[in-house]
């Protein structure tokens, strides 16, 4: 869509209102609304200001004016909010003109351009499977410094996660077989569809939706592949509408990674391809149909991945997914259709086209510009030095003797881990000034204190059932 044709769309269907979001630092979207009468052809050009030193890890307060440029690609009529037209935008300098650094969407736009400077790839495909958890109710006993919540209700062992499986309709379910149960046991059915249907009437391409594994409320909504930027918007305009359907029938939806403990945890697949003049780069006769090239991606990535994880399972939560037995990893491997390695290559129809590999770490609470950008780059960086990703290990790795396991590195435990990693390792990333050290530091720093020390400080819920009377 181009500027004009948007402001005809809002001609046509009466548009009042215009929303103009955008992705802060950490992964949040935010927004402001201006009348449409505000929107005109000049303002896809000269951008509207806002304040940028009340978004996190955004401006100091000296320099808090800042422009957000509405992206008529972008534009949808949002199905929550009257008569409204919502536009993804970029953030500008109002004085330099130039691009925000610290734009997440910035920072997937540099990764594409880079990508086709280095001659590899001219496009990088993402097909990402977000899970998330649809709870009746989550009670914060909210005090700052304990924050104590309930997940809304149920019999069993444990105040868990209701809504559907086992909340007294006589369907009690076992934990971790939520997996393709029909109505009435599943209960969230009518709820997935009507999200999936919505996403399809945004423009949102949604190409299916299913409960998952956990016992309780646990569903996913796979986005068909798209290039690295586009993926990332689909993905935010997805969530949004997750959030929004689950509201509107008094039920909440999270992206949290691992909400319930001993259960499965929501993960966000990321299946990845590179492609070249329409040529998919991945396909080849070597192991699992793949091509040496993706081989060498495959190496990037897995060498890389303890830093990637500082982008693609930024929060403190993101490590409690990583447990044995709950098709998440824990060694940094790969393997052909296996769920329990980092990278599984999936296995395909015939055709050469879907080649491609599942990279498995990350999950639904990252910010996709960051996380997209961070997986590119480690790939570019395993094609351009041709890095060898070993052997594949084709076992389920949850049951191989810690001998045989101890060769193969593991997935970082712990968020001060992966911060720590990409502290050490992030020459990768600042490539065609992809990621800048200032986007680097400054992620370091918000993930250090704010996240990691303000949850250290913390007492546990736990630490009272082991030390109370201690
Ligand atoms: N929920 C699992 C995870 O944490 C993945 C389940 C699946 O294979 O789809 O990654
Ligand atoms: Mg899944
Ligand atoms: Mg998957």
């Amino acid at each position: 869509m181009t500027p004009r044709e948007v402001l005809a769309l809002c001609r046509q269907k009466e548009i009042q209102a215009v929303d103009l979001r955008f992705m802060d630092f950490p992964g949040m979207q935010k927004h402001f609304t201006i009348p449409v009468e505000a929107l005109d052809e000049q303002s896809f050009e000269d951008g509207l200001t806002f304040d940028g030193s009340s978004i996190h890890g955004w401006q100091a307060i000296n320099e808090s004016d800042m422009l957000v440029v509405p992206q008529p690609e972008t534009a949808m009529i949002d199905p929550f909010m009257a008569s409204t037209l919502a536009m993804t935008c970029n953030i500008q300098d109002p004085i330099t003109r130039s691009d925000y650094n610290r734009d997440p969407r910035n920072v997937a736009r540099k990764a594409e351009v880079y990508m086709r400077s280095t001659g590899i790839a001219d496009i990088a495909y993402f097909g990402l499977e977000p899970e998330f958890f649809i709870f009746d109710q989550v009670r914060f006993d909210q005090n700052e410094h304990e924050g104590f919540y309930h997940l809304d209700s149920v019999e069993g062992e444990w105040n868990r996660g209701g809504g559907e499986l086992g909340t007294g309709r006589g369907q009690q379910v076992r934990r971790r077989e939520g997996y393709f149960p029909m109505p009435p046991t599943d209960s969230l059915q009518e709820l997935r569809t009507e999200i999936m249907l919505t996403a399809r009437e945004c423009g949102i391409d949604v190409i299916g939706q299913h409960h998952e594994v956990a016992t309780a409320g646990q569903c996913e909504v796979d986005l068909k592949f798209a290039p690295l930027l586009a993926s990332a918007d689909a993905l935010l305009g997805l969530k949004y509408l997750i959030k929004n359907v689950a509201a509107k029938h008094g039920k909440t939806a999270t992206f949290m990674p691992k909400p319930i403990w001993n259960d499965n945890g929501s993960g966000l697949h990321m299946h990845f391809s590179l492609w070249k003049s329409g040529e998919p780069l991945f396909s080849g006769s070597g192991y699992g149909g793949m091509s040496e090239l993706a081989m060498h991606a495959i190496g990037g990535i897995l060498k890389h991945a303890p830093a990637i994880l500082a982008f693609s399972c930024p929060t403190t939560n993101s490590y409690k997914r990583f447990v044995p037995g709950f098709d998440a990893p824990v060694n940094l491997t790969y393997s052909f259709r296996n769920r329990s390695a980092a990278i599984r290559i999936p296995v395909h129809a015939s055709s050469s086209e879907s080649r491609r590999i599942e990279f498995r770490c990350p999950d639904p609470a990252c910010n996709p510009y960051l996380a997209n950008a961070a997986v590119l780059m480690a790939a570019l960086d395993g094609v351009q030095r041709k890095i060898d990703p070993g052997m594949p290990l084709d076992k389920d790795v949850y049951d191989l003797p810690t001998e045989e396991l101890g060769e193969y590195p593991k997935v970082p435990t712990s968020l001060a881990d992966a911060v720590e990693a990409l502290r050490n390792d992030h020459d990768f990333l600042l490539r065609g000034d992809v990621f800048t050290e200032d986007v680097i530091d400054t992620w370091i720093w918000y993930k250090t204190e704010r996240e990691i020390e303000a949850v250290r400080q913390r007492p546990h819920p736990w630490e009272f059932a082991l030390y109370y009377d201690a």
